[in-house]
């Protein structure tokens, strides 16, 4: 039996979330005036609200419902294990069958030597285990003096306040602050920030910032470079190809640790099982989250080499979650796995979706107000401006064209997000031909209506 009735008309529903439930990143006064959209169902890349809306989701939730929603196996799957093992933990020398195989599967999928696998229920808390263990790592080997982190701004790590402080959002700092040793370098954002350099001389230029900061903060003093492949929450940030090959030269001349954050660009969503294959980066340690279980449960986890599991797992380990390595959601995720091997999903993005999407994205570069249109994988990006040869932004007099534009999508039955004036995709994996072809009309729908928008108040 439901606690509440789930019949209640829309505005009675959203009374009741907007006396008791506190949404995450949300000015909630104003949400609660306006009312929040109730989503009721949903089936591959549709979304059902209790208006009876048919909603084309194009960021798969938050990024996380690779294989589309609705998968009946998942469910099954829950309610055998559920029934079988609800919980056990993995603490005092016990172990499960859900935990072993999806261990085991990991390695299988993992590139290099990434073998060992320590849960964690989110891609935060995942990243708050890589802090523990990079500083525990240089400690095992006699130098506990090894202990900052570089990150770089307006990178996403979490938001519990070790993830939110690998991040370099200056927002999430600035409400609760932010944990010492962490230090930043700047985002290999070409379009924003690039000036004049060519997108190939700017990657290098940026990715040099982490050989300056490692010889400031002391080559003997950094344990770790942490990033994510690709910035999501930052805008869908395309580094440059000169980029992550930089990178990875500076870690490995000053023997430090690469985390690379893979909690969006894991499990398909580039067109290789990970990211660290699309763009050939060899990390120590990989964050995983999100498209792990299709976020049907919630679970992440941290991907070891050999070696740092050889380092760090020489002693005790003072670091768990109650639900590291929960049955019910390794079970789960393990399903999403076997879905996803089955039925060639990895395949169809690199294959099918991908090139089609990639051809019908970049025709919106020829719209008035998108400067350029950037994908790989199934993650795309837009970058709204009211100069395309100067590549500038909008003015504060203006306001924030992005969320104008997201405005429009989300009346269009599109959702879309936006970051600052860039609007941002992630469909989920299953997405069809025909389904990205509605996806661009109502994108193109929503871009024309936002210009007239524009027009007619006489900001363009
Ligand atoms: N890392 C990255 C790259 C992310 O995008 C996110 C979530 N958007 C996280 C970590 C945090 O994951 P979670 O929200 O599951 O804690």
């Amino acid at each position: 039996m439901n606690m509440i009735n789930t019949n209640l008309p829309t505005a009675e529903l959203q009374k009741l979330d907007a006396a008791h439930h506190f949404h995450p990143f949300t000015d909630n006064s104003a949400l609660g005036k306006k009312g929040a959209r109730v989503m009721v169902r949903g089936e591959g890349v549709w979304l059902t609200d209790s208006e009876g809306h048919r909603i084309l989701d194009a960021m798969a939730g938050l990024w996380c419902v690779n294989i589309g929603y609705g998968r009946k196996e998942l469910a099954q799957v829950a309610a055998r294990q559920m029934e079988e093992l609800p919980y056990y933990n993995t603490f005092f020398q016990t172990t499960h069958v859900p935990a072993i195989a999806l261990a085991a599967k990991l390695a299988e999928l993992a590139p290099g030597d990434l073998n060992h696998v320590f849960f964690a229920a989110s891609g935060s808390e995942a990243n708050d285990t890589n802090i523990r263990l990079v500083r525990r790592y240089w400690q095992a080997k006699g130098k506990p003096w090894r202990r900052t982190i570089l990150a770089r701004w307006n990178g996403y790590h979490g938001s519990t306040l070790g993830g939110g402080s690998l991040g370099g959002m200056k927002g999430i700092h600035a409400h609760g602050g932010k944990i010492d040793g962490i230090e930043h370098i700047e985002q290999p954002d070409w379009w924003s920030e690039g000036g004049d350099m060519s997108p190939e001389e700017f990657g290098l230029a940026r990715a040099r910032q982490l050989e300056e900061k490692i010889l400031e903060v002391g080559p003997d003093n950094v344990a770790a470079f942490i990033g994510e492949a690709v910035q999501g929450a930052g805008g869908v940030i395309i580094p440059p190809s000169t980029y992550w090959p930089e990178i990875q030269r500076i870690c490995q001349k000053y023997g430090v640790l690469l985390i690379l954050d893979e909690v969006i660009t894991g499990f398909g969503r580039t067109g290789n099982w990970f990211a660290a294959q699309t763009f050939n980066i060899k990390p120590d340690i990989i964050t995983i989250a999100k498209g792990l279980s299709s976020g049907y449960q919630p679970i992440g986890g941290s991907i070891l080499s050999d070696e740092v599991a050889a380092v760090v797992g020489g002693d005790e380990f003072n670091h768990g979650y109650t639900y590291s390595g929960h049955p019910v959601a390794a079970a789960v995720a393990l399903e999403n796995l076997r879905i996803m091997q089955d039925e060639g999903i990895v395949e169809h993005v690199r294959d099918v979706a991908n090139p089609y999407l990639a051809k019908r994205w970049a025709e919106l570069a020829d719209h008035p107000l998108v400067g350029e249109a950037k994908l790989v994988g199934l993650m795309g990006s837009i970058a709204l401006t009211p100069n395309k040869a100067t590549r500038a932004a909008f003015t504060s007099e203006t306001g924030t064209v992005g969320f104008r534009c997201r405005e429009r999508c989300f009346a269009n039955d599109l959702i879309m997000r936006h970051v600052g004036d860039r609007m941002i995709i992630s469909p989920p994996l299953c997405i069809t031909p025909a389904e990205i072809d509605v996806l661009i009309e109502r994108a193109r729908k929503s871009l024309d209506e936002c210009y007239a928008g524009l027009q007619a108040d006489g900001l363009m």
